[in-house]
This record gives C-alpha cells, structure tokens and sequence, in this order.
C-alpha cells in the first residue's frame, strides 16, 4: 500500500516549488491508488497561522489535489514527546546549553581551521554537575541526537544512489530550549506512524534524509523510499527562492493561470517527458514516472503559464463555460456563437469580459487620420444592428465598390473602426454578436 504526504508549515502562501512536492506525491499515490494525506507541520507556534492553513487548503482545492486525510503536527506533539523519551533512553538524545552565539564562535573557528563546521559534541562529555550548574545558570538546554559515525546510505529516487558520512554533519537538534519539537524529528515520527511509504521533496532536504534515516532506525520504523526534485531556478538560471513569494499559487490564479496548465507543466518539467495539456490528473498521474526527473536545477518561467492557458481554453467546449457566459449578461440566443467567436482570442477567462463589453457596447473606433474619409463614407453605408452572418460580406462589398479599396487597405481601417483593435474573431463571425457600432454614433 503507497502512502504519500505533503506537509507544508502554514507559515506562507503555497507557490510554484510547493506545488512541484504536492503534485509528485499525490501523483504517485494517485498512479497506484494509494493515499496521499495532507500534513500540516504546524509546530512552530509563533510562525503558523490558521490563514495558511486555510489557504493551503483553498489552493489544493482549486487544483484538484485532494487528500485523503489531514493531519496536523500541532496535535500529535505527545507522540513527538514519546519518542523523544524513547531516544533519551537509548542515550540518544543529550542536552546541550551552548547558546547561538557561542556555536557561532565555534563554527568559525572551525572554519578557520579549514574544518567543516561540524557541532564538537562538547556537551557529551558534560557531567551530571556540570549539567546542573549550567540549567540553574541557563535555563533548560536543547536537544541533539547523536549519529551514528557511519556512512548513510541510500536509493534516492531521483538522485540515485547517495552516500553521506555521518561524521560530517552536525547531531542535529531535535528539541529546542523552549521545549519545541523541530520537524526533523515530528516529520520521522509522523512519517513512521502513518506508514508513508514514499517521500518526495526538495533537494534541500537531503542532508535532513541522512539524519532522519538514523532517527528511523533508532525508532524502530521503517524507512520510506526517499527522492529529491531538483530546485526551481528562473528563466535564466537564477536562484528562485527569493522571489518565490511572487509566484504563489494565489496570485497565479488571480493573474488567470489555469489549473489545466500549471498542473500539466509541473508534472512534467524537468523530466525527460513533454507536456502533455490536460486537467485530468489520472491521466497525469498514469504517465508520471519520477525516475525520468533529473537532478540538475529546473529552470521555471511563470510566462510558459499563460500560452498553455490559452491552449486549454480555446479547446473548451461550450457547456464547460456555459455558466460563466451567462454570468457575464449575454443573452442565451448568442451565447455559444460568442464563445466560439471569443476563444480563440483570450489568453484568460478574464478576456470574455473585455470581448462581450465590446459586442454589447460598441469598441472606441480607431482610425488612422489617413483613413478619416474612407471610413466616414463606409459607415454610412453599414445599417443599424442586429447584424447577421452575411452582414459583413455585403458591407465591405459595397465598400469597395464604392472606394475602389481592397484587401488589407479595405478590411483593416474597417476592422480597426468597429472593434478598436487590429486583431480579433473573423469579422464575419463577430458582426451577428454586434449590438452596436459607436463609429455610427
Ligand atoms: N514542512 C517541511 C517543509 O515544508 C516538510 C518537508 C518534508 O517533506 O519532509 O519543508
């Protein structure tokens, strides 16, 4: 039975690289019918906010990745404390009073010394007194688990095989000062207990993977198959990270991204696989395959959204936004004639508006100085609306029959007088959904 999670901190709005771990793991339950929970790591009080939560929520939702189940850290810091016990018991687990400052220091010298800047582990050797005297004189220490100096080993399922000694990474916190259980160890615990047979998640993590498959053992659990994902850069190659509180699922939405082309590129991009344009997730999931994924950084660039957008929309048919065209006032006689007018010239849904505002109210005319008389002696020939399919045909006809103009010469300043712009629907088409033609006025 494949189990997947996706454990975001509420601490944020969920972006683009959020979206590329939610997508793989619910894909890969989604392929083998397995269950995909939703986690939210919520133990830092001070920093979690319900909003997000909620948020997290609305934009997974919107998306179409359901879960299965939630969970939430928040509720689960007894289990946290137990295995905590569990690990002090088995000497795993010791206090240290070191403050930020002084690790600084040490990390410094360290370096220096052209060490790697590895915790000394000087709060081994500290005695029962020692430990005494310093919690009177510091307050409550935090916690490290101490590694096993050995070679960590495993298949990542993107990196392949990977291999981390042990010794060059710092014991690392579990427990703060203030009691505060860190994600390293709530994640294992929660991953152990839900039976998450697989993890995929950044890059990032790796060194927390090689901690946390020694936090497994020692818990007695069974280690899931663990892949990173490469990170996201931009366009150019540049780190992502700074700016990707500008490129959250939210304000993506809000721009008119559809769902369709965010899921479909995300899906694919930096696998070897081409997009494929759907909103079926099945069917996502039926060709997601995470050892076509590279290692190398991932270039993203939030403008590839809006071609696929505009793909996905022109392939609606009628009855997908039936609701929404009537929503918009235009009346039921017109309404499918208008998208089949309208779709091929959006790039979002947005777009409608602006295209029946035009048919409803008339464009402001455009028209070229040089163009003034041509198009003055051409409207008088064009009669009142309501307009028909032939209507168009018959004017430009008489048009040029009485201008002698023809081709581009005839058709664009007459274009440009009635809609205001240089490109668009047919003419012919979009004359029957003409209610007015302010050239006229
Ligand atoms: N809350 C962690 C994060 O957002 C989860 C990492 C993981 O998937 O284990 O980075």
């Amino acid at each position: 039975m494949t189990t997947t999670r996706f454990a975001p901190s509420p601490t944020g709005y969920l972006h683009v690289g959020n979206l590329r771990t939610a997508l793989m793991n619910h894909l890969i339950a989604r392929k083998v019918g397995g269950t995909f929970i939703l986690r939210i790591d919520d133990t830092d009080p001070e920093r979690s906010k319900e909003e997000y939560v909620e948020a997290i929520k609305e934009d997974l939702t919107w998306l179409g990745l359901t879960w299965a189940r939630i969970e939430r850290q928040s509720a689960r810091l007894h289990r946290y404390e137990e295995a905590a016990e569990r690990l002090r018991g088995m000497g795993r687990l010791y206090e240290c009073f070191e403050t930020p400052e002084e690790l600084e220091l040490k990390r410094r010298k360290q370096l220096a010394m052209g060490r790697p800047p590895v915790y000394d582990r000087a709060a081994l050797t500290l005695s029962e007194d020692e430990k005494d005297r310093l919690r009177a004189a510091r307050g409550p220490g935090h916690w490290r688990f101490r590694l096993d100096h050995e070679r960590i080993e495993w298949q990542d399922g993107i990196l392949g095989p990977r291999s981390i000694d042990a010794a060059s990474v710092s014991d690392p916190v579990l427990i703060r000062a203030d009691g505060q259980v860190l994600y390293t160890l709530a994640s294992v615990v929660d991953d152990t207990e839900m039976g998450v047979t697989d993890v995929v998640r950044g890059a990032d993590h790796v060194t927390n993977t090689a901690t946390q498959i020694q936090i497994i053992a020692a818990l007695g659990g069974r280690c899931p198959r663990f892949a990173h994902h490469s990170l996201l850069t931009g366009p150019q190659g540049e780190a992502l990270s700074k700016r990707l509180g500008t490129l959250a699922l939210r304000d993506l939405r809000a721009q008119g991204v559809e769902p369709a082309a965010l899921l479909s590129l995300m899906a694919r991009l930096g696998s070897s696989d081409p997009v494929e344009l759907t909103d079926d997730l099945d069917r996502l999931a039926e060709g997601f395959d995470l050892s076509k994924f590279g290692a190398a950084p991932t270039r993203f660039d939030a403008a590839d959204l809006f071609p696929l957008t505009a793909r996905h929309l022109h392939a609606l048919p009628f009855e997908a936004v039936q609701g929404e065209i009537a929503a918009l006032g235009v009346p039921d006689a017109l309404a499918e004639r208008f998208w089949t007018v309208a779709r091929e010239n959006i790039e979002t849904r947005a777009d409608l508006a602006g295209w029946w505002a035009l048919c409803r109210d008339g464009a402001e005319p455009a028209i070229a100085p040089e163009d003034a008389e041509f198009v003055a002696e051409a409207v008088a020939l064009l009669p009142d609306p309501p307009y028909g399919p032939e209507t168009w045909g018959d004017w430009t006809g008489a048009v040029k029959e009485r201008t002698g103009r023809k081709g581009k010469a005839l058709f664009m300043p007459l274009r440009k007088a009635l809609t205001g712009r240089e490109r668009g629907p047919e003419m012919a088409d979009l004359m029957p959904l003409l209610q007015r033609v302010r050239a006229k006025d």
